[in-house]
């Protein structure tokens, strides 16, 4: 089947094409040249490439959600075993969700963030009683890396923080175990992505070896973005953005536009509108850390450090899929144009995680692709007008 989307605007994982024609042909994008079996008009349309999450937490239901909304990959940044293994299968077996990518569990202290979420409760809603392995010393580093390749990972993530930035108390794991666990973890082969949310804690982590960092950093004053972004241009690193998590643990309700905008509430699950009632408790996060992730993430781009769109979406709020729209707008409300924002859910970040399948609009490439009404490079919202989805190019059904 080779389907042709004729005269349409492309952004292509990095760049604006003004007009051309993109053939799908079977589970990857096409040569225009040839017949084709069907033909869409791309007039007044852009086509994008399939949007990646750059940091979700993935259960049952979350890789449907995301695909409805063109987050055709999902990269789940700590998750348990079992439920991983089922999600997976799903993302392998299934072409109505999104694909995954996983460090299955964060490597943190014990009673480390985030165990103290982690409750019974929560596991039980989530439909296991696996609890988090931590790692006490430096000679459990190895051990927990390879209990890790066991389930299949593909990036190590760990935790540095100590709750500090809320004023909570938490073990964190210590600049050295850190950074064993990197060696660790680069020893086998993975990238490591470090959960930190505070400037500090951002800087102990790349000094450990990180690769990645989970969080803008989110305690820090404008002036104080500027110095951190500079100390951090200086390594070859990378840094996830999740405002729109920031902004939920803080009890922002800026992110409730999503509801009042019928191209987004008019698909969303009620199990994700319900998530926006929640209240949130013990969750590391300064007061201002929406105003202050803002500063860091226009600070960043400023000083030439890739900044990834992510959410943190869970089952409980933000929500899966709809929330990457949410943190575009809040990347381009930071300064960004909407181009540097549509590269930072889609070429930036499959460069980045090594994923040279997808993520760019090239022939040869996986056919994952979002097709919208108007010019998200030009108007970031237009992202949410969608029209049509596909996933390895099998065309997204909609019941409506
Ligand atoms: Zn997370």
């Amino acid at each position: 089947m080779r389907t042709l989307i004729r005269g349409v605007r492309v952004f292509d994982g990095e760049r604006t094409v003004p007009e051309a024609d993109v053939v799908i042909d079977g589970d990857h994008i096409g040569t225009a040249a040839g017949a084709v079996d069907a033909v869409i008009d791309g007039a007044g349309k852009t086509l994008l490439p399939g949007l990646i999450d750059a940091h979700t937490h993935a259960f049952e239901g979350d890789l449907a959600e995301a695909l409805t909304f063109g987050v055709t990959t999902e990269l789940d940044m700590n998750n348990l075993p079992p439920v991983l293994a089922a999600q997976r299968r799903q993302a392998a077996e299934r072409d109505d969700v999104a694909d995954l990518r996983s460090s299955s569990m964060i490597a943190t202290a014990p009673n480390g963030h985030p165990t103290q979420i982690m409750t019974a409760d929560l596991l039980k809603a989530l439909g296991t009683d696996r609890t988090l392995d931590t790692v006490a010393d430096p000679g459990e580093a190895k051990a927990f890396v390879e209990a890790r390749l066991a389930e299949g990972v593909d990036y190590l993530k760990i935790a540095i923080d100590d709750g500090g930035s809320s004023g909570l108390r938490l073990p964190a794991l210590s600049p050295e175990l850190a950074a064993v666990l990197v060696e660790a973890g680069h020893a086998a082969g993975l990238r490591v992505i470090a959960h930190t949310v505070t400037a500090r804690e951002a800087l102990i982590a790349l000094d450990a070896g990180a690769d990645g960092l989970a969080h803008l950093y989110s305690d820090v004053n404008e002036e104080q973005a500027e110095e951190t972004a500079a100390r951090i241009a200086s390594y070859d690193a990378f840094v996830i953005s999740t405002i729109t998590y920031i902004e939920a643990v803080t009890g922002d309700p800026n992110g409730r536009e999503l509801l009042r905008d019928p191209r987004i509430a008019a698909r969303m699950s009620d199990r994700s509108k319900a998530t926006f009632g929640r209240e949130w408790a013990d969750i590391p996060m300064h007061s201002q850390g929406v105003m202050n992730a803002s500063h860091a993430a226009a600070a960043l781009r400023r000083a030439g450090v890739p900044v990834l769109a992510g959410t943190d979406c869970t089952p409980f709020g933000p929500v899966h899929g709809a929330g990457l729209h949410h943190e575009l707008l809040l990347l381009t409300e930071a300064g960004w144009t909407p181009e540097q924002a549509l590269a930072a859910a889609t070429g930036t970040t499959a460069r980045l995680f090594g994923l040279t399948d997808r993520g760019r609009i090239a022939p040869g490439l996986r056919a994952d692709l979002l097709l919208v009404n108007g010019d998200p490079t030009t108007d970031i919202t237009a992202t949410r007008a969608i029209e049509e989805v596909w996933r390895g190019g099998v065309r997204r059904r909609w019941a409506d």
